[in-house]
């Protein structure tokens, strides 16, 4: 059959990004996806199952928009792609750093694109410590991030990542990179005075940590940093790649805590995945310092910055996210979406902590007898009864965790919810009873 011919094909030749090699070969791909459509993906086989992760926490407008395969096709008519090297320009990429300048909190107002999260990261590093170069102070050249942090896999991103599996790969890591615990600030105050803030150019944290676990900041932790990087001359970046664009139930997750970054990192969301795109946004203080104390040419930029494809399929993203109130969905889902969390957590023993804000979120597995993780993981059998099921979800097991966390496209309507809800209910009682 077809499907027997590309299990063979994708065994033999696509290597799949963080994926068990070994167990590709025994076991191929479990799904090959063909369509979708909202919240839902149906596979080669048949087989429609509930996206529970938006994909990688990134399809926000869900599957099948027609309107974005409209808006790519038209602009690839026109004129695909031009670079926007020295000053070369375009329409779309103008009018999308005109949007996000609008669209993002305060004085955020300057764009520089990429291709997606890890790029955004990694030119965040460079151009904040450029910009202290500039400023006289080559010294401050140091990067905070914290523990189970995730911010890619370039190098600078996988250094800056605080999971510490992603630093196995290789013992070549760059310099320069320190990680602190995840809310603690005296954390953060005891790094900065051991180092000297003379040599620190930024701390960098996802306001909701994503792939480390879906870890929600408690009540003025932000506050207390954006305090700390002020009094210390320390820029402050939020890597908002998983939270922006509706995710948390407000645009920008920074907005929950009414803290402005000096450097804002965006990507998945910003085309739903539609298309590969990123930016970095400065405020507009930084942007005038960097052209006042400008020396040269800015020798950073990718082919694809400015892409004009990928801005064109973006602006129309952003429209639909606006004209559907995604935002105020993703604010009133994720309610459900956390009232059904705890009516399972009071129904099954093995669940522990739940937890979302806005439609991220998580659940804990432990041991009711111990109330600490069980001796092996338990995630990924719960992850493959849903999928049974029909449900996608993920897991993470390092650092001490065995969570289960969700992502669903921010369309998902009420009885998406429930579905989703029923299905995990189901598999966490399977599970159980099969302990
Ligand atoms: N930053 C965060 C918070 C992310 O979650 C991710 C990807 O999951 C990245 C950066 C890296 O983005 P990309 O995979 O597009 O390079």
């Amino acid at each position: 059959t077809l499907k027997d011919t590309l299990v063979e094909l994708d065994k033999k030749h696509f290597i799949h990004p963080t994926s068990s090699l070994k167990q590709q070969q025994e076991s191929g791909p479990p799904f090959i996806f063909t369509e979708g459509k909202g919240v839902y993906l149906t596979d080669i086989s048949g087989k429609k199952v509930l996206e529970g992760m938006s994909s990688l926490w990134n399809v926000n407008v869900g599957y099948g928009r027609k309107e974005l395969a409209e808006a790519a096709r038209d602009q690839m008519e026109k004129l695909a792609f031009t670079n926007s090297f020295s000053s070369f320009s375009n329409e779309p990429a103008i009018r999308l750093a005109a949007k996000l300048a609008e669209i993002t909190p305060c004085d955020l107002n300057a764009v520089f694109f990429t291709s997606g999260g890890s790029e955004s990261n990694d030119t965040a590093y460079k151009l904040v410590r450029h910009y202290w170069k500039l400023k006289g102070s080559p010294q401050k050249t140091k990067i905070i991030s914290r523990k189970k942090g995730y911010h890619g896999v370039n190098i600078g991103a996988t250094s800056a990542t605080g999971i510490s599996p992603f630093h196995q790969m290789t013992s070549s890591l760059a310099p320069d990179f320190l990680h602190v615990d995840t809310f603690s600030t005296d954390a953060l105050r005891d790094c900065i005075a051991k180092e000297g803030a003379d040599t620190i150019a930024a701390f960098i944290s996802e306001p909701v940590q994503g792939a480390g676990g879906v870890n929600i900041a408690p009540d003025g932790y932000f506050q207390e940093v954006r305090k700390i990087c002020d009094e210390n001359n320390i820029l402050f970046i939020a890597d908002e790649v998983i939270t922006g664009f509706g995710r948390t139930g407000k645009l920008f997750a920074c907005e929950h805590y009414n803290v402005v970054p000096d450097v804002l990192l965006l990507a998945k969301g910003i085309t739903s995945g539609y298309i590969q795109l990123g930016a970095v946004v400065l405020t507009e203080r930084i942007h005038k310092e960097l052209i006042a104390l400008s020396d040269g040419v800015l020798l950073h930029g990718y082919t694809y910055s400015g892409h004009a494809t990928a801005c064109a399929v973006a602006l129309k993203n952003l429209e639909i996210i606006e004209k559907e109130n995604l935002v105020e969905n993703s604010r009133l889902m994720g309610e459900k979406l956390l009232n059904g969390f705890k009516k399972i957590q009071a129904e099954v023993d093995i669940v522990g902590e739940v937890r979302a804000l806005g439609l991220i979120g998580a659940v804990e597995i432990i041991d009711p007898v111990t109330n600490n993780r069980f001796p092996t993981l338990i995630s990924p059998k719960v992850s493959a009864e849903c999928a049974k099921r029909g449900l996608i979800v993920r897991t993470v097991g390092f650092e001490g965790m065995d969570t289960v966390v969700f992502s669903p496209p921010l369309v998902i309507n009420k009885q998406e919810i429930d579905e989703l809800i029923s299905i995990l209910r189901d598999s966490l009682l399977a599970v159980q009873n099969s302990l």
